[in-house]
């Protein structure tokens, strides 16, 4: 778990590293956790990627509400944002992501070889909030690819490029952002599903998001694992949560009751869920 705490300091200076990054990459790898793909995208992604070229992917989708997934895809694609899904834990998508970074590049490289020059191998960084998968894919990518680590001229100090077969080089270290914080039902999603560390925010106020959002949205797997009626589910909230202390044998330990939801839920326990819904983006940006 990430112990990085963002003060505007620090995040001026990811988004200043971020940008010098960018300037060696062809194509820049927009990581976001399927789960919560408009919670986990860092605020200011456009005006820091730019121009650059942009796929974005996203990760965890063994542990998402596959039919929003496949409405999350339609809403970027849409949006003429190029999108694949990835589960980086079991390599799930890798090849897909290759195939489709060649597709992007394979204008430019043409034209290149219009002119009689070779082409080469296409840049990559990864970009994304802490805890979303970063590191993981990487080592996904160096395990598939045996990749060979090479220092090269005129690179940021300390920085390395990782070199996927013949037709990729990636920057070992990834870019790291920071997440929304603007308003708490998205801080609460950042939580549940473990982006951020669970002392920023009161255990309980996730746990009770997490019963209320359950209850609505997945009330069938949520009265499967918990044991719980419609009747049950019927409660307010807070009178939900102490029955389902009680259930659990866990008498007033509420502290112990909060953190066995959130553990439960946020491992999949319950099955794949997605907190951000299609339609809730779609509101906001009728009010743009
Ligand atoms: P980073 O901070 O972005 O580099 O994130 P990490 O790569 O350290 O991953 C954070 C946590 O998410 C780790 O516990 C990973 O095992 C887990 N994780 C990463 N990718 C997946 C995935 O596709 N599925 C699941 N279930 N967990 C994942």
């Amino acid at each position: 778990m990430s112990t990085i705490q963002w003060f505007p300091g620090h995040m001026a200076k990811a988004k200043r590293e971020a940008i010098e990054k960018l300037k060696l990459v062809d194509i820049v790898i927009e990581l976001l956790d399927a789960r919560i793909p408009y919670s986990s995208r860092n605020p200011m992604i456009d005006e820091i990627v730019g121009e650059k070229k942009r796929l974005v992917v996203l990760n965890k989708v063994d542990l998402a509400d596959d039919k929003l997934t496949k409405e999350w895809v339609s809403y970027f694609k849409e949006r003429s944002i190029d999108i694949l899904t990835i589960s980086a834990k079991d390599g799930k998508g890798l090849k897909q992501i290759q195939e489709k970074l060649k597709d992007m590049m394979s204008e430019k490289f043409e034209k290149l070889r219009a002119k009689g020059l070779k082409s080469r191998p296409i840049r990559l960084m990864i970009l994304g909030i802490p805890n979303v998968g970063k590191s993981t894919l990487i080592n996904r990518f160096i395990k598939k690819n045996k990749a060979v680590t090479g220092n090269k001229p005129g690179v940021t100090k300390g920085q390395q490029w990782l070199k996927l077969g013949t037709e990729f080089e990636l920057l070992d270290t990834p870019g790291i952002l920071w997440p929304k914080f603007e308003d708490e039902s998205i801080g609460k999603k950042l939580a549940l599903t473990g982006a951020i560390k669970d002392t920023i925010l009161q255990l309980e106020d996730v746990s009770l998001f997490a019963i209320d959002f359950f209850a609505r949205y997945y009330p069938e797997s949520f009265k499967k694992s918990f044991g719980l009626t419609q009747e049950n589910l019927d409660l307010p909230n807070a009178e939900l949560l102490m029955y389902m202390t009680e259930r659990m044998g866990l008498k007033d330990d509420y502290d112990k009751a909060n953190e066995k939801i959130i553990f439960d839920i946020r491992s999949g326990k319950l099955g794949g869920y997605t907190l951000d819904h299609v339609s809730d983006m779609l509101l906001e940006e009728e009010d743009m």
